[in-house]
């Protein structure tokens, strides 16, 4: 019903199944956000930037499936491969640039200066140091063990080595130093990766785009993916259960779902005015419940002092028969014979040191009696009495 997997998709379920059916399911629109249209406009000229540097046996055919680099049969193109100059970029981003969701004119212009900046500064550096990109915006597709997945992958390069390296570009203000190694999405990128390329993936990088700053990790090992294997297992068991419970936390503050989310929602009118009084109702229940409690815990402790001291088990009331009945524990402070236990080589037979473990050692033939007998010892009798109600014996009144 849900199709594969994407990275997102999946962070979103496993963060609330409920907004995640309100996004998937209900197909319910969001409002648009300035840094997300800013993210889209820079990853659409980055992609114009550097698609004509793309490896031809690298591009996708149009209805034909995922072409790999070893399936690829067209032979190279001709023209030469560079990037588009600093005004044809320029140009793009003027032509991409879109208003959508910022919240002032003053915070569109400061992102639009700041996306200029780092789109200046990445094309010097991709004039100076080109890379070698076999992919761009690559759509892929894959079962991961029984798992569909998808995803876009920003770029996909050739490295020295000759295996592939996974580059995804971040537009956000700070990238920790391990953020590579730990992140989940470039681990699914690499499922993808190495299920539609025969050739290995050497490394996973994030690209920091307001510094140009790599943070780079090595591919994560079969085992390492394991962990992630499981998490997303879990998501699409959940997603086909249609297990869409709400999730509360701190991402609810940027959730546009609270006034249809049952954890926020709030019901006004004549069917407020009934849960309100069912609330009220409950409460005031609550409140006797904690009351009753007491003094059935007071009763019942009366009655005990007072059997206890004529010597009766069963006292008549006029309509039951309260029953004195007991529970029997048995504690051990095995602390005193643990040198015998061990002397003995019996240590070995007791799983453990709980009153049933004990037990189950005393009854246990192939341990010493003698043994048996001093762990007995130490032993001793807790009696709780309480009190059950029965109907009269003659079932009279
Ligand atoms: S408000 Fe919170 S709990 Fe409700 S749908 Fe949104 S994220 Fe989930």
């Amino acid at each position: 019903m849900a199709g594969p997997l994407s990275y997102s998709s999946y962070r979103t379920y496993q963060e609330c199944p409920l907004r995640w059916k309100f996004l998937y399911v209900d197909r319910r629109p969001e409002a648009p956000k300035g840094y997300f249209t800013f993210g889209r406009v820079i990853h659409a000229v980055l992609e114009e930037l550097v698609r004509p540097l793309v490896e031809p046996a690298a591009r996708r055919y149009g209805g034909q499936g995922q072409t790999t680099l070893d399936a690829w049969k067209g032979g190279p193109p001709a023209g030469p491969r560079a990037p588009p100059s600093l005004e044809e970029m320029l140009a793009a981003y003027d032509r991409n640039w879109s208003s959508e969701g910022y919240g002032s004119p003053d915070e569109e212009a400061r992102y639009r200066t700041l996306g200029r900046e780092l789109l200046v500064r990445f094309h010097e550096h991709l004039v100076r140091v080109p890379p070698h990109p076999v992919a761009v915006e690559e759509h892929l597709e894959a079962e991961w063990e029984g798992i569909p997945i998808h995803g876009y992958i920003d770029r996909i390069d050739r490295v020295d080595s000759g295996g592939l390296e996974i580059v995804d570009y971040k537009t956000s203000r700070e990238l920790a130093p391990d953020e590579a190694r730990s992140s989940d999405q470039l681990a699914l990128y690499q499922v993808l990766v190495e299920r539609n390329y025969h050739e290995p993936v050497h490394g996973l990088t994030l690209l920091h785009l307001r510094s140009l700053r790599p943070v780079r990790a090595l591919p994560r090992s079969p085992p390492a993916l394991e962990p992630l294997h499981a998490r997303l297992g879990e998501v699409a068991d959940g997603i086909r259960e249609q297990a869409y419970e709400p999730t509360p936390g701190r991402h609810c503050a940027r959730c546009e779902f609270q006034s249809i989310c049952p954890e926020f929602r709030t019901v006004a009118g004549p069917d407020g005015e009934r849960l309100a009084a069912l609330v009220d109702r409950f409460q005031r229940l609550r409140e006797e419940e904690g009351r009753l409690e007491g003094e059935l815990a007071e009763t019942a402790a009366s009655l005990h002092r007072a059997a206890e001291e004529l010597g009766v088990h069963r006292v008549p009331g006029s309509r039951t028969v309260a029953v004195r009945r007991r529970e029997i524990a048995w504690q051990y402070t095995l602390d005193a014979v643990r040198p015998l236990l061990e002397s003995s080589g019996a240590a070995a037979r007791l799983a453990g040191e709980g009153p049933e473990e004990v037990r189950k050692f005393l009854r246990d033939p192939k341990v010493p009696a003698a043994v048996r007998r001093k762990v007995a010892e130490t032993g001793s009798r807790r009696v709780r009495w309480y009190w059950e109600l029965a109907p009269p014996e003659n079932g009279g009144s």
